[in-house]
């Protein structure tokens, strides 16, 4: 089977950004994704223009999965988004617990995403495909890793369908929590996350607070260059070939951070030879 292909934008603040958006999901479109993801501000702070993206999107015939956390919300401003999904036909979600925004965790409690998973069924029923967050070299705050996994199970038992996990540089990483699971009996689909490496700098700062880790070996190379454009390109290298272990390793497809941008993305699915061939016109009317 094809391995499945999926694409995590964040929504724009300005139109500029929207009409961006808009160019890459069309640029994309060429390695038919099984859906195209957009995040969800930390307590909800983005909650109109991810509908706007997801839902604008959708009435132009594209598959998209909005994420959704409670963050600060209350269930009727939750039940209200979801309701909002369903009628306009979107069939998929990405259920988290989010993050606090600063500043806010004084009056606002966390909602776990396995809570928010068994909300949606109650509500919902069957209606939406429900993606969960996953975490190969464990959740920041997660005080063991069998903890961690439990947790993780925790959410498929509520009725969660798949897994996007964390992006990480260690292939074994995947493979070892992907045992863990299965021995744990989690045996959903748990897709792995893969941040092209656009801007190193940027990477190193944002993966200290994530929990992502840069291997020795990756910083010392990228360290080495002086030229971003050969950073880029070894990143190229050293993503590309992630995936290809990812999925000669028994991966059931790829998760891809997109930052916005077609071209980082196009360039490791292209080297992996992932476009799927257009189907003429001529061929549709043969016979
Ligand atoms: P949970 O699964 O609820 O876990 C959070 C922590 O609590 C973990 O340490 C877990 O071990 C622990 N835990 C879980 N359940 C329980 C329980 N019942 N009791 C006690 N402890 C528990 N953030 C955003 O703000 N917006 C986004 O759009 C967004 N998209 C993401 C997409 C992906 C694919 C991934 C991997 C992450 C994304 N994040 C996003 C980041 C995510 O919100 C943070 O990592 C957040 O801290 C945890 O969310 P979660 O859904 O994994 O939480």
């Amino acid at each position: 089977m094809a391995p499945r292909i999926s694409f995590e934008f964040f929504p724009p603040k300005t139109e500029d950004g929207k009409q961006k958006l808009y160019a890459t999901r069309e640029a994309l479109q060429r390695f038919d994704p099984a859906f195209f993801s957009v995040t969800y501000g930390a307590g909800g702070t983005t909650r109109d223009t991810t509908a706007g993206i997801v839902t604008g999107l959708k009435g132009q015939g594209v598959s998209m999965a909005p994420h959704l956390s409670f963050g600060g919300d209350d269930e009727a401003t939750v039940l209200a988004l979801l309701q909002r999904y369903a009628d306009a036909g979107i069939d998929r979600i990405v259920a988290l617990r989010g993050d606090m925004p600063s500043g806010m965790g004084a009056i606002a409690q966390l909602v776990y995403a396995n809570e928010l998973v068994a909300f949606i069924r109650k509500h919902f029923g069957q209606q939406f495909h429900l993606e969960v967050a996953a975490y190969p070299e464990i959740h920041p705050e997660s005080t063991s890793y069998t903890e961690d996994i439990r947790y993780l199970k925790g959410k498929f038992d509520a009725g969660a369908n798949s897994g996007l996990t964390q992006y990480f540089y260690n292939p074994d990483a995947y493979f070892y929590y992907i045992d863990q699971c299965e021995k744990a009996g989690i045996e959903a689909p748990i897709y792995p996350g893969i941040m092209p490496i656009t801007n190193f700098t940027n990477l190193l700062r944002f993966s200290r607070n994530c929990g992502a880790e840069i291997p020795r070996w990756l910083v010392q190379r990228m360290e080495a260059f002086t030229d971003p454009a050969d950073q880029r390109k070894l990143g190229e290298e050293v993503v590309t070939d992630l995936c290809e272990t990812l999925l000669e390793g028994g991966a059931p497809g790829l998760h891809f951070y997109t930052m916005n941008l077609a071209g980082p993305t196009s360039r490791i699915l292209d080297q992996l030879g992932m476009e799927v061939a257009a189907v003429s016109d001529e061929s549709e009317t043969a016979q």
